[in-house]
């Protein structure tokens, strides 16, 4: 996982490179105050919401596609068969 997790704020994303990791609490650049391990805990969840609900919309994306290319292929099939008989 992302060694960086402790030192990224994860209200705005800024990552504090001179973090100490022996201090407990600590404020971002833009102020949000962040206690380190919580702070590192949102990171990673947040991490893992974007791999997951990305995830889901490729799937989504997907079935779209599939079901779309059945009506299409269901549209011609009918056109076929009007221009058989
Ligand atoms: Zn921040």
């Amino acid at each position: 996982m992302d060694m960086n997790s402790p030192k990224t704020c994860n209200v705005c994303g800024w990552i504090n490179q001179d973090l100490n990791l022996s201090v407990r609490e600590w404020t971002c650049k833009n102020g949000h105050k962040l206690d380190r391990d919580l702070n590192a805990a949102k990171v990673i969840l947040k991490e893992g919401l974007k791999i997951i609900s990305g995830g889901t919309l490729d799937n989504t994306d997907g079935d779209g596609v599939r079901s779309s290319n059945t009506q299409l292929s269901a549209k011609s099939e009918a056109h076929l068969s009007l221009a058989n008989g």
